[in-house]
């Protein structure tokens, strides 16, 4: 996130990136479908003069389509599937099914997974092997999407809007490619073809001279655009974990989680290392992590190699305070207060709150993706979409003090 900005040709791949999809916007024979994260709705108001943390995810939708984008999908709906995925592998682990050690951590954050790879390898068995839901959604776009719509996956141009610059680089990873593989054809490849920032979406839109601010709030279209509150608050830090939670407690009990889960309070807030302890029935007390930043990762971590790690889960971050000041989010003064910082959460709280759903098993597109398509989670074909691997790059790193910013 923040950690890549040092980048000295970002403001040149940028540009570029903006131009390769205006192209394909302007191509007839190409259908451009196009996913939002759940921290772009709140932070791309700023760049149109609304205060912080406003809410705009029905202008952002209505932005796309006057861009021109076919479809606009969420990524709150594959934020849930991640949650399916990840939670029933963390039950797996737990009950000793999976040979995986515990704790379990999270696996959606690019420059998280980066930092693991470079200086834990040791601790890659750790990781989930659930992809980010940006991958997930990609990977379905051109298999699921292309199917019941009927589009030839090689004419569709799969693009992400981001709060993130890592993403940028997550999406070139050569095993993001697995409709490519699936298909059997390399011409549909890679899953995710572009990656914009929140802030290159609003460079395109006041290039198209759209007069945001006037916009009407619309809807995402239908197959892969719901997402649950849960699916919402992935976009700050303590975010996955309490849908996590949820979900979990869910999967283990066949019941749905108790209110006092709703509000998993010790998990929110801008501390860096965060603690809870959540109650399941029929297995005591479960205790979870959440960390952002990544010197407060490196604190953990180390803990962890030395053998004291208590959790069964744990939710990490690159960007503190998580995705809603990632690197390619609008940012008014930097660093951000906390007191931005804690507008932007609260507004995606406040999403949470008033969502008719909030738990990401009860999405009803959810329950249509399993029952028509993947069967069940960690199934044959989720497992080959919806999961990765890792790979040490310890060898690839020469620890130079100086150079340690140009990989984060
Ligand atoms: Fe990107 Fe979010 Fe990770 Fe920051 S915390 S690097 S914005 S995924």
């Amino acid at each position: 996130g923040q950690c890549i900005q040092w980048c000295p040709s970002g403001a040149i791949s940028e540009r570029d990136d903006i131009n390769k999809v205006f192209k394909a916007l302007a191509d007839p024979n190409v259908t451009v479908v196009v996913q939002t994260a759940p921290a772009t709705r709140i932070g791309l108001g700023e760049e149109f003069g609304m205060p912080v943390g406003t809410n705009v995810q029905g202008k952002q939708v209505a932005a796309l389509r006057k861009l021109g984008f076919d479809v606009v999908f969420d990524t709150n709906f594959t934020a849930d599937l991640t949650i399916m995925e990840e939670g029933t592998e963390l039950v797996k682990r737990v009950t000793g099914e999976l040979h995986h050690p515990i704790p379990q951590m999270t696996s959606c954050c690019p420059g998280w997974v980066k930092f693991v790879e470079y200086f834990y390898p040791e601790l890659i068995p750790n990781l989930s092997s659930a992809k980010s839901p940006q991958q997930m959604e990609g990977a379905l776009i051109k298999t699921y999407f292309a199917e019941k719509k009927e589009v030839d996956p090689k004419k569709i141009f799969s693009v992400s809007i981001m709060p993130c610059t890592a993403k940028k680089f997550e999406c070139q990873r050569p095993e993001m490619n697995s409709a490519s593989k699936e298909l059997n054809d390399s011409n549909v490849s890679p899953d995710v073809d572009v990656v914009l920032t929140t802030r290159e979406l609003a460079r395109m839109i006041k290039r198209a001279g759209i007069d945001f601010a006037s916009l009407p709030e619309e809807e995402y279209d239908k197959l892969m655009g719901t997402g649950t509150g849960a699916g919402v608050i992935f976009g700050t830090t303590g975010g996955v974990m309490e849908a996590a939670v949820r979900s979990a407690y869910f999967l283990i009990t066949g019941q749905q989680p108790p209110a006092a889960l709703w509000n998993l309070t010790p998990v929110r807030g801008m501390q860096g290392v965060k603690e809870a302890a959540v109650n399941i029935p029929g297995v005591g007390d479960v205790k979870v992590a959440v960390i952002s930043g990544l010197a407060n990762a490196r604190k953990v971590m180390d803990q962890m190699k030395a053998g004291n790690a208590p959790w069964a889960f744990m939710e990490i971050m690159a960007c503190p305070g998580g995705c809603e000041y990632g690197g390619g989010q609008p940012r008014a003064s930097s660093p951000p207060s906390d007191e931005d910082r804690n507008r932007r959460a609260a507004s995606l709280y406040n999403i949470d709150a008033k969502a008719k759903l909030r738990n990401s098993h009860d999405n009803p597109e959810i329950k249509q993706i399993y029952a028509d398509f993947l069967t069940a989670p960690m199934s044959e074909k989720a497992e080959e979409l919806l999961h990765t691997h890792y790979v040490s790059r310890a060898d690839d790193f020469i620890p130079k003090k100086s150079e340690d910013k140009k990989i984060f």
